[in-house]
C-alpha cells in the first residue's frame, strides 16, 4: 500500500489547508525545531485510526485541533485525508473500483471524530482493518516516532510481541478474532 498524498486542515499547527504529495522513493521533511515535522507523521497515524491522544502528545483527542495563537483564533475542527494508491486493488470490496482510496478522518469540538473512505461514511473499525491487513496500522513499526526507539528497548514482553505481530502482518487476524468472539 503506497501513500500518495496527505491533506490537512486545522490539524495541530497546520491551520490552513496544506497538501503534501508523497512521490516514489524517499521523502524528506526538513525544517527548524517546532515547525511541525512530527505533526505530519502524527496526522498520518491519526488518520489511520490512532485512538490514544497521549501517543499524539495530547491530553485529549480534541488537542489535535488547531488551538489558536495570538494572531489566529482556534479552529473548531480538524480534518486529514490520506490518499492511497489502489492500483494493486488492495482496498476492501465495495471501495475497490478506483485507482485511489481516500481515507478521511475529521474531528469536531464536542462531537468526536468520524471517518470516510472515498467519501462514504465508515466505522473506525473499517479503517482499522484496512490498515491492519496491510501491516501498516497506526501502531505499525513502519512509523517510528521521536523517542520510540527508547520505548522499544524498554517495552514489556507482551508489548514487544504486539510490535512483532504488526511487523509480521498478522495484527488484522487478531482484530477479526476478537470481533468473532464477541458475536
Ligand atoms: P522538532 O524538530 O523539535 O522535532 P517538529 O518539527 O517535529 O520539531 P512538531 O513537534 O511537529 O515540530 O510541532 C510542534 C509545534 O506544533 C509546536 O509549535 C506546537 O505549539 C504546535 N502545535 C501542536 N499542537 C497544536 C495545536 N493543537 N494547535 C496549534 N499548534 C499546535
Ligand atoms: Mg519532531
Amino acid at each position: 500500500m503506497k501513500f500518495q498524498r496527505l491533506r490537512l486542515s486545522g490539524f495541530k499547527s497546520f491551520v490552513d489547508s496544506t497538501e503534501l504529495r508523497i512521490e516514489r522513493g524517499l521523502t524528506g521533511v526538513v525544517g527548524p525545531n517546532g515547525c511541525g515535522k512530527s505533526n505530519l507523521l502524527e496526522a498520518i497515524r491519526w488518520t489511520m485510526g490512532e485512538s490514544s491522544a497521549r501517543s499524539l502528545r495530547g491530553g485529549g483527542m480534541e488537542d489535535v485541533i488547531f488551538a489558536g495563537t495570538t494572531a489566529r483564533p482556534a479552529r473548531d475542527f480538524a480534518e486529514v485525508t490520506l490518499t492511497l494508491d489502489n492500483r494493486a486493488r488492495t482496498a476492501p470490496v465495495g471501495l475497490n473500483e478506483d485507482d485511489v482510496l481516500e481515507v478521511t478522518r475529521r474531528i469536531e469540538r464536542g462531537a468526536g471524530s468520524a471517518y470516510r473512505m472515498n467519501g462514504r461514511d465508515v466505522r473506525a473499525k473499517d479503517v482499522g482493518l484496512l490498515f491492519a491487513d496491510a501491516a501498516t496500522g497506526a501502531h505499525s513499526p513502519a512509523l517510528v516516532s521521536q523517542g520510540r526507539i527508547g520505548a522499544v528497548i524498554a517495552a514489556k514482553p507482551a508489548e514487544r510481541r504486539a510490535m512483532l505481530e504488526e511487523a509480521a502482518g498478522i495484527a488484522g487476524l487478531h482484530v477479526r478474532r476478537k470481533d468473532a468472539e464477541q458475536k
